[in-house]
C-alpha cells in the first residue's frame, strides 16, 4: 500500500495547545514522518489558530480536526439551548479547520460521547440530522469533509455500527459527509473490524487506528495484518490515524471523559516513532529514504 497516508492524533503527546506545546506536537510528528496529525477542535478562546496553521507550514504537516460533543451540547437533546451549542462548536470547528487549512472535521458530531441513561428516539436522531445537514452545507462550502465517528454503546446510543452510520449518511443527504471509522469501536460492536471497512465501502474516509485497549499498536486483539488486507482490497489510501493516549501525558478531567483509567505507554516520542514502524511493516510501506 506504497500510497497510504498515516496520521497521529495531538493527544498522544497531551491536550494542551498553547504555543509552545502546539509547536512541539507539531514538530515531533512531522519528524518523525507522519504525513497527517489530527488536532482537537478545542476552545477557539484557548487557541491561536493562525499560529497553528504558521507552525503546520513550517513543519510541512497537513492538518484534521476532530471534536465529540457532550451532554452539555448534545444536537440529539430536547432541549434547544443544548442543540444550539452543539451546533455552535460544530461550526467552529469547521471555521478552526477552514483556517489551518485542514479539509476534514470528524469525531463524535452527532450526539454527545458518553454513556446515555436512555433509548435512542426518532425524534433525536432528526434532531441531529438537521443540525447536521446545515453544518455539512456551510462545511461544503469551505472544502471541508464531515467524518462521522460511530462510537460503542457505552459511548453513544445513537450510531453503534458502520451500517447504522451508512443509513444516517443516506438521510442526512450530505455529499460531504463520510463513515469515520475507529477500529477500537469496530472491534467492540462489528462482527469484525474488516467486515466494518466492507459495510462502509466507498463511503469510508477517515479511520482512527486504535487497539482493542486503546493502548499501544499490536499489543491488544486487533488483527492489524487482516484490516491493513482489507483497507487494500478496498482501494483505500487514508488517511489512517493513530489514536492512543496516556494518562502519562493528559490530565484528569480528560483521562475520565475518555474511560482511561490505568496508563498504557509513558513517553509520546517513543509511543509514535515505534508506532509509525509497527504500521509500515503491517502496511507494508516503503520507508521515505
Ligand atoms: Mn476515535
Amino acid at each position: 500500500m506504497p500510497d497510504l497516508r498515516f496520521g497521529v492524533h495531538a493527544g498522544v503527546w497531551g491536550f494542551d495547545w498553547t504555543p509552545d506545546a502546539a509547536e512541539r506536537t507539531i514538530r515531533e510528528a512531522a519528524e518523525i514522518g507522519y504525513d497527517l496529525l489530527e488536532i482537537p477542535a478545542i476552545d477557539p478562546a484557548l487557541l491561536d489558530a493562525v499560529d497553528t496553521a504558521r507552525a503546520l507550514d513550517r513543519h510541512g504537516i497537513e492538518p484534521a480536526v476532530s471534536l465529540a460533543l457532550t451532554f452539555d451540547d448534545d444536537i440529539t437533546s430536547a432541549d434547544p439551548a443544548r442543540v444550539a451549542r452543539g451546533e455552535r462548536r460544530l461550526r467552529d470547528a469547521v471555521d478552526f479547520a477552514a483556517t489551518i487549512g485542514a479539509t476534514f472535521v470528524g469525531g463524535v458530531v452527532f450526539s454527545a460521547m458518553g454513556r446515555y441513561l436512555e433509548l435512542p428516539t426518532a425524534r433525536a436522531r432528526e434532531g441531529s440530522l438537521a443540525v447536521l445537514r446545515g453544518v455539512a452545507a456551510s462545511a461544503a462550502e469551505r472544502g471541508v469533509t464531515i467524518g462521522v465517528e460511530y462510537v460503542n454503546r457505552y459511548e453513544s446510543n445513537l450510531l453503534n455500527t458502520a451500517a447504522q452510520t451508512l443509513r444516517f449518511l443516506d438521510d442526512l443527504d450530505a455529499p460531504n459527509a463520510v463513515v469515520h471509522l475507529d477500529t477500537f469501536h469496530a472491534s467492540i460492536e462489528e462482527v469484525s473490524v474488516p467486515a466494518a471497512v466492507v459495510a462502509a465501502g466507498p463511503r469510508l474516509g477517515y479511520v482512527h487506528m486504535s487497539e482493542s485497549h486503546r493502548g499501544r499498536l499490536g499489543t491488544g486483539t486487533i488483527d492489524w495484518s487482516a484490516f491493513a488486507r482489507t483497507l487494500d482490497a478496498a482501494g483505500f489510501t487514508g488517511p489512517v490515524t493513530v489514536e492512543t493516549f496516556s494518562s502519562a501525558v493528559i490530565d484528569d478531567a480528560a483521562a475520565i471523559d475518555i474511560g482511561l483509567w490505568r496508563q498504557m505507554w509513558t513517553d509520546p516520542t517513543e509511543l509514535a516513532a515505534s508506532t509509525i514502524d509497527f504500521l509500515r511493516r503491517r502496511f507494508a510501506v516503503a520507508v521515505p529514504a
